[in-house]
């Protein structure tokens, strides 16, 4: 019989973790804290309607085709491509922007505002395709033995990206555009990173290119849930059993290393292998007692912005609505600058609302829709207490209506809120930080908590804190990659 596997936390990083080590002839059982698998990648049915509770779409799509074949299945996803990719309105005009793939439908979308769009964007794409294919065997899709491997790697990564490291994405689009629109369209990306584009790298202009040209971005038939209702089937028809409701709150160890994980009613679960899917910063501190990622280092380190999120089910159908739509301000600088620190509510807030019914009409009763609305806000060591969550929420659901032209207001009839402290507390979410440890140069690569312990030669990590970094895509190399590094030690 196979070694045996214990992973604490049925997020995407444990679940694509489990079926790649199943895959491989070991034996795995999942212990998650919270009463249903997904992690952030989960569901919410309330008064008959269904919202994905975090993520609304994914780029990257052929990292899943890889580990369903790698994994000997069928890929059971049907994936629908988004077109356009998203709308954005910006406060104070009726102007929508479509973003589309399609270069030149997407040139006619700027022509007022940015002469000669098309050739500008392709000259920027072009850049931002080589800094994608350049890095993403060198120092994305790669385990690092230390430092000097790591800073090996990079050095290997053409000279000419090198500037791009220290620039920020905001001074590069600058370089290229004079629309503060397009600028700040193009910039949303860094939100995907968790932070903003005055403080992110201008590398990650390589996530332009994954969206614009590359393989753009899909979202799944049925709603993202069926990514972890599918993963689930299938571990449980390999024989894996899930324990829910079971939190992993300390470690037994020795020398030779872990023995087991302890959860909060004390019972100790033994295995050969443990694989932590909890964040990978936070456990070695909070579980492990590392004085490296103590409370105080933790706080000193820099954590993606927190989620504010709603999910409000509506009478009516909404047509000033697509499936995907940011709403911005008109103080983008101003907003960016104070955003992560904020101690209150923002007055004029920046979100995104993604209507999944508008694709997937089982997802709300006939005639209805289901409203996410993800408002990106500071982590809780800025705010520290959402008792007011209603009076944001309330400010979202006035401006969202008076922008699209209708009484949402009146027409809610299921809503929920989860606050950064629900975030915190539903999945260990450091702070309640959305996406985990930022992308910096610092937090990067060997840089970032690794996913095999410093001390202990059997405990291993997997997800959005440990590399690669955050995002469906990537959490699904992460577990391509701790795999490659459990095998091949065990
Ligand atoms: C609001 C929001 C929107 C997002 N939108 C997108 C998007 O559109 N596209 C995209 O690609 N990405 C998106 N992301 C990011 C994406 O959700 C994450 O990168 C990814 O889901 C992280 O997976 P993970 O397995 O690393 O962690 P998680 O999903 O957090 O899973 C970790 C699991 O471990 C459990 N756990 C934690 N501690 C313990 C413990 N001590 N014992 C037992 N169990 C434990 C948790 O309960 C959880 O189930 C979004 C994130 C958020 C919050």
């Amino acid at each position: 019989m196979g070694k045996k596997v214990i992973i604490a936390g049925a997020g995407l990083g444990g679940l694509t973790t489990a079926l790649r080590l199943t895959t491989k002839g070991y034996q795995v059982e999942i212990l998650e804290k919270y009463h249903q698998a997904g992690g952030r990648l989960n569901e919410l049915k309330l008064d008959g309607f269904t919202f994905d509770v975090g993520p609304s779409f994914f780029s990257m799509s052929y990292e899943f085709d890889e580990l369903f074949k790698s994994c000997n299945m069928e890929n059971p996803l049907t994936y629908q491509q988004l077109d356009p990719l998203y709308v954005v309105n910006f406060a104070g005009s009726d102007k929508r922007y479509h973003i589309y793939k399609d270069l030149k439908k997407l040139a006619e979308e700027f022509k007022h505002i940015e002469p000669d769009f098309e050739a500008k964007a392709r000259k920027y794409l072009d850049n931002a395709k080589a800094i994608f294919h350049d890095t993403e065997y060198k120092v994305v899709k790669r385990n690092f033995n230390g430092i000097t491997d790591y800073l090996l790697s990079l050095a290997s990564v053409p000279w000419k990206h090198a500037p791009r490291m220290f620039r920020s994405m905001w001074a590069e689009l600058d370089k290229y555009f004079v629309s503060h629109e397009v600028k700040v369209i193009f910039s949303l990306v860094a939100f995907f990173l968790g932070d903003t584009p005055f403080a992110t790298p201008a590398v990650y202009k390589l996530l332009n290119y994954t969206e614009l040209e590359h393989d753009g971005y899909w979202n799944v038939k049925g709603g993202m849930y069926r990514i972890t209702e599918s993963l689930v089937n299938e571990l449980e028809r390999r024989g894996v059993k899930i324990h829910y409701n079971t939190e992993i709150v300390e470690v037994v160890a020795d020398r030779s290393g872990v023995k087991a994980f302890v959860d909060q009613h004390g019972k100790e679960w033994t295995g050969d292998i443990f694989v932590s899917n909890s964040d990978a910063a936070s456990f070695r501190g909070k579980i492990l007692k590392r004085k490296k990622y103590s409370e105080e280092r933790l706080d000193k380190m820099h954590w993606t912005l927190a989620p504010f999120t709603i999910y409000l089910g509506v009478r009516g159908k909404i047509d000033g609505l697509q499936h995907h739509n940011y709403f911005l301000g008109t103080n983008f600088e101003e907003y960016a600058d104070q955003i992560f620190k904020l101690s209150v509510n923002p007055q004029k807030p920046y979100y995104y609302v993604n209507v999944s019914s508008k694709s997937n009409p089982e997802c709300a009763p006939e005639g209805c829709e289901n409203l996410f609305i993800l408002c990106p806000v500071p982590d809780l060591r800025y705010k520290k207490s959402w008792k007011d969550e209603q009076e944001l929420a309330d400010t979202i659901i006035e401006d969202l209506g008076n922008r699209v032209g209708y009484d949402i207001k009146s027409n809610i009839i299921a809503q929920k809120i989860m606050s950064p402290e629900a975030w915190r507390d539903h999945f260990n979410l450091y702070r309640g930080s959305g996406l985990g440890l930022a992308h910096g140069l610092n937090q990067i690569g060997a840089f970032r908590p690794a996913n095999k312990d410093e001390e202990y030669s059997n405990l291993y990590y997997v997800g959005a804190s440990t590399i690669p970094g955050t995002g469906l895509p990537i959490v699904v190399i992460s577990s391509k990659l701790v795999t490659e590094r459990i095998t091949h030690e065990h």
